[in-house]
């Protein structure tokens, strides 16, 4: 089947119903929790730079009340149609089970291609679609929170929740009607770079389990492992960073217009500056250009990492992939086809519903601070300094040695909000593996680690639903 006329959502059912036989609740109920609760569909006029009228289509989702708000990401991609925005708010639903975080699923999408308007008019379609939002009670801190997502990013929720609290004089709590603004507008620190971050860890930890190394002849550890990223943006940039500083080689690149590998390694930052200059990733010196922009997908390395759309690797190029790991930092970037193909091949596939969790876990820690109206550290950094400095002195006097320059500034450092963040974001990623993990090796049946991450989902929004006492 080609990825054109798959479903999104029909894809995220098959996967909800294939895990759903290793649960035991009621069917009704597992029709409940994978429905989409409210579709709002919207048309508004837009006035272009140059006087002209462009009629715009735009969606807001609200795939699950059984905790609220609902939460997920605003994207403004040509591609945008209801059946995607249903398809990820109902991935938003079951990533927050995973990861714990206290939300619903939510995803909202304007089919527009961002590359072709002016700041001035991405500006005024942004504000309109949040009024439209407010008029229909689809936004604000205790009932639907949006976030960045392909195409979107600080700047657009600048705008919104500049326009929402414009509309909410009165509400304290404005600033959490949407996550993922500038430090400026109430966000948080770590936010940005958050998604691929988050994805760093879920992989590192999976990379440090002996066994399922093993059981595709690598060594633990990131260190030297060979990755494969498609999409060099706010995702694929960060995630791909952070591979790097941890001494993993970046031997591929997949973009919209094109692909290079360079067996090496890819100096990243080098590559992003050489896009700058020239506008693309091709001809970066050192580097061979691929044939389309699909090719690196199918290079030999060990983790493949895509980060830009969802069914890129389908049932046509899925028996071409050479990765032993596939880390979903996009959402469904495979078809179900593609997992059966990488289950027959025992290619591992780390599921995006909780592998890109980072950025949600996160903007969950900003919504919190944007209640609290206080910066994450701001009370307690300076006493823990304090304490640590007295720890230590004492220890100095007790044993008759000094600590040196480099350890003594480590020791006495007290946490700031970035240090919190990446260290909720850290203990997140690595007990939602250990959690999967442990789900998928209780019952020998469950085929991959996607199944098994929905398992994982289905149980606790069920249990929820269940103590609600809704179905008695
Ligand atoms: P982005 O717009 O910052 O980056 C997407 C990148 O993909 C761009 O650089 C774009 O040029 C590239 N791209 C587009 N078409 C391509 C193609 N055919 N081949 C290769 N590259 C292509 O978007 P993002 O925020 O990084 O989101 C990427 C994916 O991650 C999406 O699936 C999104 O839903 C998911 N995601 C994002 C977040 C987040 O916090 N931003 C959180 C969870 C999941």
């Amino acid at each position: 089947m080609s990825a054109k006329n798959y479903s999104f959502f029909d894809a995220v059912k098959k996967s909800f119903y294939k895990a759903a036989e290793f649960t035991p609740w009621d069917k009704g109920l597992l029709h409940q929790i994978n429905s989409c609760n409210a579709v709002y569909r919207m048309r508004f006029p837009v006035k272009r730079d140059d006087g002209s009228i462009d009629v715009i289509k735009a969606y807001r989702v609200q795939h699950s009340h059984h905790k609220t708000p609902c939460k997920g990401g605003i994207r403004f991609s040509l591609a945008v149609n209801q059946d995607e925005v249903m398809a990820l708010a109902a991935l938003m639903t079951y990533k927050c089970a995973i990861v714990n975080v206290p939300f619903g699923g939510g995803k909202g999408g304007i089919k527009i291609d961002p590359r072709k308007y002016s700041p001035y008019e991405l500006e005024k379609i942004t504000r309109r679609y949040t009024s439209e939002l407010v008029k229909k009670n689809f936004i604000g801190p205790a009932v639907d929170v949006p976030a960045p997502d392909y195409g979107t990013g600080e700047r657009e929720m600048a705008w919104i929740v500049d326009t929402y609290s414009a509309m909410h004089p009165n509400d304290i709590n404005a600033a959490g009607c949407v996550t993922g603004k500038p430090i400026s507008q109430g966000g948080i620190r770590g936010r940005r770079e958050a998604t691929g971050l988050g994805v760093f860890y879920g992989l590192k930890e999976v990379c440090s389990m002996e066994d399922e190394m093993q059981k595709r002849g690598l060594e633990p550890g990131v260190y030297g492992k060979r990755i494969v990223v498609q999409g060099l943006g706010n995702v694929g940039y960060h995630t791909a960073k952070f591979f790097q500083e941890e001494g993993a080689l970046i031997v591929g690149i997949a973009e919209y217009e094109g692909s290079i590998s360079k067996p090496d390694g890819i100096d990243l930052e080098a590559l992003v500056l050489h896009r700058k200059q020239t506008g693309s990733i091709l001809n970066f010196p050192g580097a061979t250009n691929l044939e389309n922009n699909t090719a690196a997908l199918e290079l030999d390395c060990d983790i493949l990492i895509p980060a830009a759309l969802e069914n890129v690797i389908n049932a046509e190029n899925a028996p071409r992939i050479k990765a032993k790991i596939i880390g979903e930092a996009a959402n469904g970037p495979l078809t179900p086809e593609a997992d059966e193909i990488f289950i027959q091949k025992g290619i591992l596939v780390v599921p995006d519903m909780y592998l890109n969790a980072g950025g949600v876990t996160v903007s969950y820690f900003e919504w919190l601070k944007n209640l609290s109206h206080v910066r994450y550290g701001r009370l307690e950094k300076r006493f823990n300094e304090n304490m640590n400095a007295r720890i230590l002195e004492s220890m100095e006097t007790l044993t008759e040695k000094r600590v040196d320059e480099k350890n003594r500034g480590l020791i006495k450092h007290g946490a700031d909000e970035v240090d919190l963040v990446y260290s909720g974001l850290e203990e997140t990623m690595i007990s939602a593996t250990r959690e999967i993990m442990e789900a998928w090796k209780s019952n020998d049946k469950i085929p991959d680690m996607r199944t098994a991450a929905y398992v994982v989902a289905i149980n606790k929004v069920a249990t929820t639903y269940s103590e609600l006492g809704i179905f008695p």
